[in-house]
């Protein structure tokens, strides 16, 4: 995933620099002793360094970004609950800080919040950096940023990974623009370039057809956003402790331009696939609505699960997007996945891949869900859904 000039070819003419959509591009030449890669810079045009002393200012950039140490992890909770993928990322936000050779922290934004933090030492924080006020009870972007921007550009970590949650996409975002710095967004995969002491930051990239690992080589804090599910949560280890910092907070109600009036939870059926341990999903090869419907819960009810679904089914209006499973959907990790009638698309795939095992029934023996599954079974699932509902429920369950 990683786009770069030929050196051999290269006439440092700079066009591929200018042409390339993505920004991906540099030329060898003139970037000092660095190996040309993508730069994950969302907020700035990389432009050929054409100016003076190229190697001067490389030096006086190391110098800068040294000045950064540290992992962070952002602790979303919200009525004093912490978000489970706060504390997953406290796990991988470990391992990196362990590669690193450097502190794992956690930042923890709210109102009268401080009974959480023994948990976060427990997951894995060394420190916690708390910021407590009123006016942090409930997230918003002015006050939320402000007071995580501050801490930034105070204690300067090096990385900071946050959930892809609704909160957390929009607060990394409002950081990163604001820190005018590099954030990779939905990571499927995070690790350390030791050598280069940069983040990975893996994700899958034009469609999903490649997985790109993403480096933020002149800017920092490395930022990054992972979605819930994807990170698996490390056990914690109770009694452990670590160090707390408390951050004055100077907010006042009337500077700020937005005001939360009401709270309104949302009605209707919760569909909460993350946490399903069994899901049966179906796809365009379930034929129609009905079909779909009877097949999928039915089986779904059959084995005590939930349902889930391909875009296809989604977009055939068959069942809402909320149950849409994959890389426009939610990613999931049950024990059990069923994908009936699914062809395994690279978008669907990437949404499924922590389950423990996947169960594939499809009629077309070469489709690439059977790459990928656990146990596949060629076969119409007209036939093979139904016998497989009748001795389930024969058996009780
Ligand atoms: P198909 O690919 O049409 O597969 C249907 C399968 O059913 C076939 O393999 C066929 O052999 C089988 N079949 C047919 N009849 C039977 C039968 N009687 N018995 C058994 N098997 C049968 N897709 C997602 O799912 N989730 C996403 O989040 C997502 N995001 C996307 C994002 C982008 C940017 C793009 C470009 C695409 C995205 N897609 C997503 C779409 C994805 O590329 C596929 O088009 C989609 O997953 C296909 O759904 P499907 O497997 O149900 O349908």
């Amino acid at each position: 995933g990683v786009c770069r000039v030929i050196e051999e070819k290269c006439t440092e003419c700079g066009q591929c620099v200018d042409g390339c959509p993505v920004t991906a591009l540099e030329l060898p030449k003139v970037s000092s002793a660095e190996t040309t890669v993508a730069e994950a810079t969302e907020n700035e045009t990389v432009k050929p360094q054409q100016q003076d002393k190229p190697a001067e200012k490389a030096v006086q950039l190391k110098g800068e970004l040294a000045a950064y140490q540290g992992v962070w992890v952002f602790i979303e909770q919200r009525e004093g609950i912490v978000a489970p993928v706060s504390l997953e990322l406290l796990g991988a936000g470990r391992q990196l800080a362990d590669k690193l050779g450097v502190e794992l922290c956690g930042v923890l934004l709210g109102d009268q919040v401080s009974g959480l933090v023994n948990m976060l030492y427990e997951y894995g924080a060394d420190k916690v950096y708390l910021a407590e006020h009123p006016l942090l009870h409930f997230y918003r972007t002015e006050t939320y940023m402000k007071i995580f921007v501050e801490l930034v550009q105070q204690y300067k970590p090096e990385i900071i990974l946050m959930g892809a949650t609704t909160t957390g996409r929009d607060l990394a975002g409002a950081v990163a623009t604001d820190l005018a710095t590099g954030l990779t967004a939905d990571c499927t995969g995070l690790d350390i370039d030791l050598e280069q002491r940069l983040l990975l930051a893996t994700r899958p990239a034009f469609g999903g057809n490649i997985m790109a690992t993403i480096l933020c080589k002149k800017h920092r804090p490395q930022m990054a956003t992972v979605r819930p599910k994807v990170m698996k949560m490390a056990a914690p280890v109770p009694g452990r402790r670590g160090e707390l910092i408390i951050s004055e907070v100077n907010l006042q109600e009337e500077k700020l331009l937005t005001k939360v009036l009401e709270i309104v939870k949302e009605q209707g059926e919760q569909v909460n696939l993350q946490e399903a341990e069994i899901i049966v999903a179906g796809g365009r090869g379930l034929g129609d609505r009905e079909n779909f419907r009877k097949l999928c819960f039915g089986l779904a009810e059959a084995i005590g699960g939930k349902v889930g679904a391909s875009r296809a089914a989604v977009e055939a209006g068959w069942i809402e997007q909320k149950y849409q499973v994959g890389q426009t959907g939610v990613t999931v990790a049950p024990k059990i996945y069923f994908a009936l009638g699914i062809s395994g698309a690279i978008q669907h795939l990437v949404g499924i891949r922590g389950s423990d095992i996947i169960i594939a029934i499809n009629s077309d023996p070469e489709a690439p869900i059977f790459k990928e599954c656990t146990y596949g079974i060629v076969g119409d699932v007209f036939t093979i859904v139904p016998l497989l509902i009748e001795q389930l429920k024969e058996k009780g369950g």
